[in-house]
């Protein structure tokens, strides 16, 4: 969409969806198509999200992903547009724990009054930011900020990457085929198989991680962002993160000083680098110590490359088992 056209839409919507004429948008709106009638009309944010509900609802529901293909999701933010995807859709299925820092005002602003929403982490036992951030010593110890609203997760707050834990992943999808089961009881039983069939997937994902891994308790693993902690807390590994949560910043020379200590301390023999996250440092790292640079992936986002070529959630997953796996030796 032109930026004119974006300021544009910007300017007009709140009016637009006060007087219900979406109509006016025309040529700058996407919608769901012809192909979604019949179907639940599902709006997720990120690209496990979407996996999730597509695994989970099959041909009965058709699924918009809001973050673009090969996005990095951390600093983006919803167009005019994307919001009014949500208007015409049945479901919005958002990860949670702080990832999406503008749901809540998304689900504020649409007029859609039917619109079921799901934070689909809402039952996963969520790791503070501090609890996934290695400093050379241990873990930060965590600090007491008061008392946070009960179900409400702020931004940078948690660490969002729940669905690295395929144990995780297990409660996101189920709480995905709750809300599915809410909206469309008729097909309930269909729902209910595919859940099965996701949930036995995720065990014996969860059993392969487990296994394969179990050598290697107490292990480090040097990645581009804290993206890992779940990952690290289930099998035993401790993360040393180049950048933070949120991927938001790079590391200062005293951080960059202290990852290369920690290398040549711990023997480590391999930096993860990120499609989505600017290898630069992680290079330099690698070059500097004389290690190998490696692809991991969060998930965070998926290059439209990957998903034509048929790639999903647990096809990246046992890449990056492979990859964790390798680094050891
Ligand atoms: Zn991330």
């Amino acid at each position: 969409m032109p930026a004119g056209c974006r300021r544009f839409l910007s300017a007009v919507l709140s009016a637009a969806l006060f007087v219900g004429t979406a109509g006016i948008l025309g040529g700058c709106r996407k919608g769901f198509g012809k192909d979604a009638e019949g179907k639940v009309k599902v709006v997720a944010t990120i690209y496990p999200m979407y996996d999730f509900v597509k695994r989970i609802g099959g041909d009965l529901v058709v699924c918009s992903m809001m973050v673009p293909a090969g996005t990095e999701p951390h600093s983006w933010e919803p167009s005019t547009r994307d919001m009014m995807m949500l208007e015409e859709a049945d479901l919005f299925v958002y990860n949670g724990a702080g990832i999406e820092a503008w749901a809540g005002d998304l689900l504020e602003t649409t007029q859609n009054k039917k619109l079921v929403a799901v934070e689909a982490s809402k039952d996963v036992d969520l790791l503070r930011t501090s609890e996934v951030h290695f400093d050379g010593e241990g873990y930060e110890e965590e600090h007491e900020e008061g008392s946070s609203e009960e179900g409400h997760h702020h931004h940078g707050e948690y660490d969002p990457h729940v669905w690295l834990s395929p144990k995780n992943a297990e409660k996101e999808m189920t709480a995905i085929a709750d809300a599915l089961i809410s909206i469309d009881g008729e097909h309930a039983d269909t729902y209910r198989k595919n859940l099965e069939e996701a949930k036995k997937a995720c065990e014996e994902l969860d059993s392969a991680f487990r296994e394969s891994l179990k050598p290697y308790a107490g292990g480090y693993i040097v990645v581009a962002h804290e993206a890992y902690g779940y990952l690290c807390r289930d099998y035993g590994l401790i993360q040393i993160g180049i950048e933070g949560v949120s991927a938001d910043q790079e590391p200062d020379a005293a951080r960059m000083r202290s990852i290369i200590d920690m290398v040549d301390k711990y023997g480590i023999k391999c930096i993860f680098f990120e499609e989505l996250v600017d290898p630069k440092v992680a290079n330099t790292i690698a070059s500097e110590t004389g290690c190998r640079s490696v692809a991991l992936s969060p998930l965070d986002g998926m290059s439209q490359k990957d998903i034509d070529a048929g790639r999903d959630y647990f096809s990246v997953m046992k890449d990056n088992l492979d990859a964790i796996v390798s680094s050891f030796s």
